[in-house]
């Protein structure tokens, strides 16, 4: 049996943060979305929040130290002791180095790198119905496209590192649902990564 320390990427309108979500609570590990850290944050008017407001509206990438921060105290918390699922982080190169560098340091690498694939115009339909239900505020025609074109720039690349450490398991994230989270429950049992059997 393998410890969870998983990673969710896709674009933005992928589904990943509700099956990041869904993925986490199967597995018993927190699932840890930085952008939901970054919108709490906001809400609460706290200083983070304050901090990464107008970045996040325009839709650009808060700075890489301080997203790790972020990251790096929750990681830390005693629920994420024995796994995690990291939902938006890393987000580029930088951030990839950071957590290489905060894992190798504990000696708990990754044990898989999901990848949430659909097409872009699935993506931006999705995004579309988000914005209607949800009304977040970077769900704007143009901080959606801008999100996309660093997805594809910056993010992207990311999953080359990650595959040639063997890690990425890449899952077709069209589908209902229960359908989208069998195929990434299947693919992570094949590298024996499940939920500990209740004691
Ligand atoms: P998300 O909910 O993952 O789409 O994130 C919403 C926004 O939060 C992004 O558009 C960024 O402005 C910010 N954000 C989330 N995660 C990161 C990250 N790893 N690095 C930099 N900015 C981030």
């Amino acid at each position: 049996m393998q410890a969870a320390r998983l990673l969710i990427v896709g674009p933005q309108g992928s589904g990943k943060g509700t099956q990041g979500a869904r993925i986490g609570d199967l597995l018993g590990v927190p699932a840890i979305s930085t952008g939901d850290v970054f919108r709490a944050a906001i809400k609460d008017g706290s200083e983070l929040g304050a901090k990464v407001q107008s970045v996040i509206d325009a839709g650009d990438l808060v700075s890489d130290d301080l997203t790790f921060e972020v990251v790096r105290d929750r990681l830390q918390q005693p629920d994420a002791a024995g796994g995690f699922l990291l939902d938006g982080f890393p987000r580029n190169l930088a951030q990839v180095a950071l957590l290489d560098g905060y894992l190798a340091e504990r000696d708990e690498p990754l044990t898989a790198v999901i990848e949430l694939g659909v097409a872009r115009a699935v993506s931006i339909a999705r995004i579309a119905e988000r914005a209607r239900e949800q009304g977040r505020t970077d769900d704007t025609e143009d901080a959606i496209a801008k999100r996309l074109s660093i997805y594809e720039r910056e993010t992207a690349p990311i999953l080359d590192v990650y595959r040639e450490r063997g890690l990425v398991d890449t899952i077709d994230g069209v589908g209902s649902l229960e359908t989208v989270t069998a195929r990434i429950l299947g693919a992570l049992a094949a590298r024996g990564i499940a939920r500990p059997a209740a004691a």
